[in-house]
């Protein structure tokens, strides 16, 4: 093994979004998130699996993502872009048939002047004060907006992650103020959403980190394995120090191995000290500072030094490393490093 070793196991995703999907129930079509390379995944092979298994509606976050899945995937599929019709992306969106999600007036503007007739969708504001129309301003746009036919309107939750939190219902009362009658499809919710249950699917979800195995979809399979290298084992004296600033000092006899990744490779520093890797289902502790290419973990105890340890993999997913570090498991992934070996499991089962 030379360079540390990323394992994407298609297969999960796609039982993750059928899982899903057959949560959302038949009347709910179920679209896929595949923005920031499908959450570092690799949006090419994600989305063309994806669009395999039965998915027709992708979802990312700028319109260069959009060219980048639509040449994946060809023509047929929707692809919605999220940030909407940018100054500059006018070329794009006609020539690969993207489906701006329109946030403003402005948006509106320039896609109706630009590409009279284009494909469109609608981003509307129900109280997380990020993207799309807030309700005054709809009620102003929407005569001149809703004949054109827009493809979806579409909100975002801002508390999804807590079912219990009161903004949750606050939002789905003000996305049906907004959109109840209009006859066109509605959208308000990614995975969380998607969890809370039927009142939140409306015509189409959009999930995008139960299909990676994140939280807050704790029935979703893993789907990443980050193995790093051995580069080298040493044996470490009582009182020896390990790393930069000497930040580990051994107290007893020790054996440190060197594995191959760092956080220039999104391995967070401040795991350095706290996180573990795992030699099969043995926890090994990081002892250390975290360098820019490099780790050093605790084999003491082990009686035979695997060619790799895993970071993430059965023992620990995202969220536990998340957890460790202080973030989120979208943060973790989304991190990932562009020298990891990318190996794809796909048609295996
Ligand atoms: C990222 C995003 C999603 C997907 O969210 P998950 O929590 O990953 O399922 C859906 N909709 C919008 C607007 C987003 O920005």
């Amino acid at each position: 093994m030379a360079t540390a070793s990323l394992r994407i196991d298609l297969d999960a995703i796609l039982a993750n979004w059928r899982a899903l999907d057959a949560l959302s129930g038949p009347a709910t079509e179920t679209g896929a998130v595949v923005k920031a390379n499908s959450y570092g995944l690799g949006a090419a092979r994600v989305a063309r699996a994806l669009a395999r298994a039965g998915a027709r509606k992708f979802f990312v976050a700028c319109t260069e993502e959009g060219v980048a899945v639509r040449q994946a995937l060809g023509e047929g599929p929707q692809i919605f872009i999220f940030s909407g019709h940018m100054a500059g992306d006018t070329e794009m969106i006609a020539d690969l048939g993207l489906t701006p999600m329109l946030n403003s007036l402005d948006q509106v503007t320039r896609h109706f002047e630009a590409l009279p007739g284009a494909p469109f969708g609608i981003q509307l504001d129900t109280g997380m004060n990020r993207l799309g129309f807030e309700a005054p301003e709809w009620q102003a746009v929407a005569p001149i907006v809703l004949p054109q036919g827009p493809e979806l309107v579409m909100s975002h939750l801002a508390c999804s992650d807590e079912p219990e939190h009161p903004m949750n219902a606050a939002q789905l009362a003000q996305f049906h103020a907004m959109t109840d009658g209009l006859g066109v499809k509605r959208s308000l919710s990614a995975t969380g959403g998607l969890l809370m249950g039927p009142a939140f699917h409306f015509d189409v979800v959009r999930p995008g980190i139960g299909l990676y195995g994140g939280l807050p979809f704790e029935a979703a399979e893993p789907v990443v394995r980050l193995t790093l290298p051995v580069v080298q084992v040493r044996e470490v004296a009582p009182g020896e120090t390990v790393g930069y600033s000497n930040a580990w000092e051994a107290e007893g006899p020790s054996r440190i191995a060197t594995v191959s990744a760092g956080y220039a490779d999104g391995i967070h520093r401040t795991l350095g000290g706290r996180a573990t890797l795992w030699a099969g289902d043995v926890p090994c502790p990081v002892v250390g500072r975290i360098s820019m290419d490099l780790i050093t973990v605790d084999v003491t105890h082990l009686s035979e030094i695997p060619a790799g340890l895993d970071l993430l993999g059965p023992c620990q997913g995202v969220d536990d490393v998340a957890d460790v570090a202080g973030t989120i498991g979208y943060e973790i992934l989304t991190g990932l490093g562009q020298r990891y070996a990318r190996h794809y499991v796909e048609g295996a089962r």
